[in-house]
This record gives C-alpha cells, structure tokens and sequence, in this order.
C-alpha cells in the first residue's frame, strides 16, 4: 500500500496546488491520498470524478490530526518518507515490500515530520514543489498502476487528442 499526506491544506490559495498533488498521486501509483489543514470538498469531489472517469480505486481523505496519524500509520507498520529538500538524496532509497507513507509539505513543515519520519528524502538539493518532489519519487518506486473499470480512455497520438469512452 503507497499512501501519501499531503500536509496543512490552505482555502483559497492551495486549491490548484493540492488538487495536482492528489491527481499526480493517483497517476503515478498511490493508492490513496490523506490531507490535513482546511477540509475541501470541491477538491474531494474532482478527484472522485477523475476515478470515475479515468478509473482505478484511489482515494482521498481528510485527516483532523497529522501528527497523531502520522504515528498511527507507524504502529500499522507503514514507514513513513517525508519529502524534503533538505533531506537524503532519492538514490539512497531502496524499495522493499512495506506499506509506505510518504509525507509533502506545503507552507512551513513542522519539525515533527522531520524527526518522526523513517526517512526525510530529496529530489535534489534545490527548492522546488510537492508536485514535482512527488511525481519524481513515485516515478522512481516505479509502481504498479491500476487504472481499470475506466469510462475514458486516452488514446496515444501523435497530432491529435484521440479517447476511447465507455457509454
Ligand atoms: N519551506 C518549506 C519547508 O519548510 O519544508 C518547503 C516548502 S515547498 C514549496 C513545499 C513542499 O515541496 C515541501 O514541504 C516538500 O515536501 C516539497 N519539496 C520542495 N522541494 C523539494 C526537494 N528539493 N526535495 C523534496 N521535496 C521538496
């Protein structure tokens, strides 16, 4: 199981940010994303309509407490990877059969997270995004994706937008 927590989400200002970092989570491999900070169900619902449009099982969910589930999510046996820049480079990170947690950032990240987390990991040394930072990882762990039972289909092109849909 690869989840990701998405931490202390900010209405209005976080909206296309967090949205992207729940469609990039579902798009790489995560089965499911957990966010903290100020609940969205806007946000919730574009996500459970990409599901259903573009198929798969992911879920979104909001959490009230991300310390305390973070510490949860480590007595169910789940490690836990915050991404950082200030963290060990990804190429140390060796993939193993666990249930993993992999924690991003959005305004200040408390150092909790850094002490708490099994691994604190960089996609390079410079200051970028949780998009960006997230996308890199999940693309190295090199998931399994499942995006069955979808109503559309992307169709590759090379001069066109081309989609198979379900009626
Ligand atoms: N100032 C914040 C802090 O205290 O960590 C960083 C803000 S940054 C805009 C938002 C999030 O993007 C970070 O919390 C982290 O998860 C991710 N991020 C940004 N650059 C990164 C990098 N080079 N490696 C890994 N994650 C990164």
């Amino acid at each position: 199981m690869i989840e990701v927590l998405r931490l202390g989400h900010r209405l209005p200002r976080d909206c296309r940010i967090s949205t992207h970092c729940c469609l990039v989570a579902r798009a790489f491999g995560a089965d499911k994303i957990f966010y903290s900070g100020q609940k969205d169900k806007e946000m919730e619902d574009v996500v459970k309509k990409t599901v259903k449009n573009f198929g798969g099982l992911f879920e979104i969910e909001y959490i009230n407490d991300d310390v305390k589930f973070l510490r949860e999510k480590k007595e169910n046996g789940f490690k836990v990877i915050h991404l950082t820049m200030y963290g060990e480079n990804y190429n140390i990170f060796r993939k193993k059969k666990e249930n993993y947690l992999i924690i991003i950032g959005g305004s200040k990240v408390s150092g909790i997270f850094y002490k708490e987390s099994d691994f604190n990991i960089s996609i390079g040394k410079q200051p970028h995004s949780e998009v960006g930072a997230l996308a890199v990882f999940l693309y190295y762990l090199d998931l399994k994706m499942n995006f069955d039972n979808e109503k559309i289909k992307i169709l590759e092109s090379k001069n066109g937008k081309y989609l198979k849909i379900k009626r």
